[in-house]
């Protein structure tokens, strides 16, 4: 469950789950004129629906009602049907079995040509009607994946597996699937229950209870301020609770004053020193595994500095973005945080002035070599407000570590070259 995905499959409306419910809403959609992206981890002949033997009951009969249907439900339920569930369940009954019948599916007649109602156990009314006999389950899903088949507003994926809800925080935006992201205006879970968790089942194996598993995670993300939440495995406990065996979760940081909780639970962890200076200095560090420190000014501009490096045959060993106050002392912390990684060879400071200005950060550059005595060359490259003044400054110092360089390309190969003869 994560931030942003480039190379997203876009569409109006996803539906998670290929089995009666999922079949369902997905002709619906594309039915009310929206493209829809149907995803199911099984093929659809495997869904829990497929296998149904039963029959489907409704209050079909004369002197049948959906109040009785109700009643007779919670009754046989005995405390353990949702009221509100069995309320909505009996009431829309008649008019899904109505509409498959006007989808083309052949309920099983009497000779009169009227439905045949069976009763069975817990029912008060001849309420079921079956299609084929035992195999009710095959006959709907069977033509609703036929009409869902032909339907060109529709694209089905077969094995593609959901693994996390994607979203903004305020609202899912669509799934990531084990093919790659989906986006969408809306997205519809409709993965079934969880029965085949349980030793004996007669549920097929896809019956895993994955939506409820992904809204669950999607409310961690969204209440924490997570940047990403991986649960594996999930354990279902024999008193019937769910547990997490192993799981990763990322919080933003920038979010973290809204979570003291969290926040006192850094102590708990290792931090890297060097990447704790850098938080007490209040700039963003990260640790990589190359050879070339890297410091640049903006987000956009560092990551872009780290694919320049990589261009020129590098690797980053790490990077810190001074954000857009470089001063004097933020571009000598800067340097005294990255120097003090002893896998950096080399360094490059890439700074494009703008509200900071390129003779502020020279200076700093310059301060922070009578702070700390650096073993590696420090490529500097200046653009933007007083470029010339800062280039000026660096020259003049001539300081036998300062490597100036005019273009962001050169720059890199420079650092590049200094790191692999260091
Ligand atoms: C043997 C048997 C007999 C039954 N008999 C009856 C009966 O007589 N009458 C009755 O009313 N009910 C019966 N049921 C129950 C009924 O089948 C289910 O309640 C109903 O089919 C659920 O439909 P569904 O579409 O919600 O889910 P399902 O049919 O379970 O479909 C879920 C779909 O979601 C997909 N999926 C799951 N996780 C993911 C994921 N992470 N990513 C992508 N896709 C995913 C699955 O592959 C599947 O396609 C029976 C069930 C079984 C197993």
């Amino acid at each position: 469950m994560t931030g942003a995905h480039d190379s997203a499959i876009e569409t109006e409306v996803l539906v998670v789950g290929g089995g009666a419910a999922g079949l369902h809403v997905a002709l619906e959609s594309a039915e009310a004129g929206a493209r829809t992206v149907l995803v199911s981890r099984k093929p659809l002949s495997e869904s829990s629906s497929f296998w149904a033997q039963g029959g489907l009951a409704a209050a079909l009969g004369a002197d049948d009602s959906p109040e009785r249907h109700a009643a007779d439900t919670l009754a046989a339920g005995r405390g353990l049907c949702r009221t509100s569930a069995v309320d909505v369940l009996t009431r829309q009954a008649p008019g899904a079995v109505e509409q498959l019948q006007a989808r083309g599916v052949r309920f099983d007649a009497e000779p009169s040509g009227e439905l045949a109602l069976g009763l069975e156990g817990g029912h008060s009314a001849r309420r079921i009607v079956h299609a084929g006999g035992s195999e009710t389950g095959r006959a709907i899903t069977s033509r609703l994946a036929e009409l869902v088949a032909a339907e060109p507003m529709i694209a089905v994926w077969e094995g593609a597996s959901a693994t996390a809800l994607w979203g903004d925080r305020e609202r899912c935006v669509g799934v990531v699937t084990d093919r790659g992201p989906v986006a969408a205006r809306a997205t519809v879970l409709a993965t079934g229950g969880g029965a085949a968790l349980w030793q004996r089942t007669t549920n097929p194996w896809g019956a895993i209870g994955a939506g409820a598993v992904l809204a669950k995670m999607y409310e961690v993300l969204a209440a924490n301020d997570a940047t990403l939440v991986e649960v594996n495995p999930l354990a279902l406990l024999a008193d019937g609770r769910v547990v997490a065996l192993d799981s990763k979760v990322t919080i933003d940081d920038n979010a973290l004053w809204r979570h003291p909780e969290l926040e006192s639970l850094r102590v708990t962890f290792p931090i890297d020193p060097v990447e704790a200076r850098a938080r007490e200095a209040g700039l963003q560090y990260v640790k990589l595994d190359g050879e070339v420190g890297i410091i640049g000014n903006g987000a956009g501009l560092v990551m872009a500095t780290l694919d320049v490096v990589e261009l020129a045959g590098a690797k980053p060993a790490n990077f810190l973005d001074v954000g857009g106050g470089a001063s004097a002392e933020v571009m000598a912390v800067s340097l005294e945080v990255i120097l003090s990684d002893p896998s950096v060879r080399s360094v490059l400071v890439n700074i494009f002035g703008g509200i900071t200005r390129c003779d502020v950060v020279a200076l700093g550059i310059l301060e922070a070599l009578q702070r700390v005595t650096p073993g590696v060359h420090i490529v500097v490259r200046l653009d933007g407000t007083n470029a010339v003044e800062g280039r000026t400054i660096l020259t003049q110092a001539n300081h036998p570590r300062i490597v100036p360089a005019e273009t962001m390309l050169e720059a890199a190969k420079r650092a590049a070259e200094l790191a692999q003869a260091a």
